[in-house]
């Protein structure tokens, strides 16, 4: 399914922080994870606009205390176009040269849609603009968006955004390693060439798990749902769970050779460290992790 052999790029994404204390702890998260020595980091971006300013904040300080190179996110959802070009712009003069494009998803209530509608019309506009400065990556769903009516809607739609000049896309965390490949299948089938890193969602928090599941259209699988269930208020158990079925997860794809895994941190470092450790990634970084695992 993969013809490439060579080592896997991890990426880890997060959040801006809004407090002072949540800074801190992002900072640490990120010192801990540059020292995996990552391909890339990146920041989301707020949809309706709440943090757009602190993403590229959030991005430059990154770069600068990590040296780990850092994409912004980008929506389009809900922008007009001009506000699109001057964050764009902004990227740009802060020397950024990789960006994840999105369409975002507009706040209950909001109405206004913007002039972009769909992010293969963002990513059109960014090629646009900025003609190949950019390495853009874009969002794939192996269990489908929850708004398309059919799988071969979504696939069309991810081949929309291909054809407009994405280099890369990220999936949709999930839980069946089945439903990405595939999902790589169908893509490779119709003519997408391009790489698609499976996003990683450690299990940390059940009550949170299930909210984000519910809101994006991820499935959690009943076995899982029901081990965490019964953990109840133990925390301690959920995250060694946690870590070991997402290692488990992560190591059924790199046997399949995937180009890479895109860690949803949640700004927590702990799992995404624990789980890197466990596939053994420190031996093929310096020979000397001896194996050892961490499972919590
Ligand atoms: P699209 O590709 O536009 O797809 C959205 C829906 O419209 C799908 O159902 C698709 O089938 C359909 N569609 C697409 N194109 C067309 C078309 N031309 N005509 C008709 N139908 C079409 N959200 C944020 O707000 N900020 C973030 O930073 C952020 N980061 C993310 C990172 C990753 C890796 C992922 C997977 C998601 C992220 N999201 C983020 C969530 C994302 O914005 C939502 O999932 C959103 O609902 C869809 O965004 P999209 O870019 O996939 O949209």
């Amino acid at each position: 399914m993969f013809e490439s052999q060579k080592k896997p790029d991890f990426s880890y994404e997060f959040f801006p922080p809004r407090r002072p204390g949540a800074k801190v702890k992002l900072e640490r998260t990120q010192e801990k994870l540059a020292a995996l020595k990552p391909k890339f980091f990146s920041v989301t971006f707020g949809a309706g606009g709440s943090t757009r300013e602190l993403t590229l904040e959030t991005v430059v300080a990154t770069t600068a205390a990590t040296g780990v190179e850092t994409a912004p996110h980008i929506s389009c959802i809900g922008f007009p176009l001009e506000r699109i070009r001057a964050v764009l712009r902004d990227y740009q003069a802060s020397g950024i040269t990789r960006v994840v494009a999105l369409r975002g998803d507009l706040p209950s209530g909001t109405t206004g849609v913007g002039e972009l509608r769909h992010a293969n019309e963002l990513v059109e506009f960014i090629r646009k603009e900025t003609g190949s400065l950019f390495y853009i990556e874009v969002a794939a769903y192996p269990e489908f968006h929850p708004q398309s009516n059919t799988a071969a809607d979504d696939l069309r739609n991810f081949k929309r955004k291909v054809e407009a000049g994405a280099d890369s896309a990220i999936t949709q965390y999930f839980y069946n390693p089945d439903a990405y490949f595939r999902f790589v299948d169908s893509a490779l089938n119709s003519g997408i060439n391009i790489p698609i890193i499976p996003g990683i969602m450690p299990i940390i928090n059940y009550t949170e798990l299930m909210r984000f599941s519910d809101m994006c259209g991820a499935e959690i699988p009943r076995w899982i749902v029901g081990r965490l269930r019964d953990f109840g208020d133990d925390r301690a158990s959920i995250r060694a769970f946690g870590i070991d079925v997402t290692t488990e997860l992560c190591r059924r794809l790199l046997d399949q050779g995937v180009p890479g895994l895109h860690f949803y941190t949640m700004n927590q470092y702990e799992a995404s460290e624990a789980i890197w450790h466990n596939l053994g990634m420190g031996d093929r970084e310096t020979g000397i992790d001896g194996g050892n695992s961490v499972d919590g």
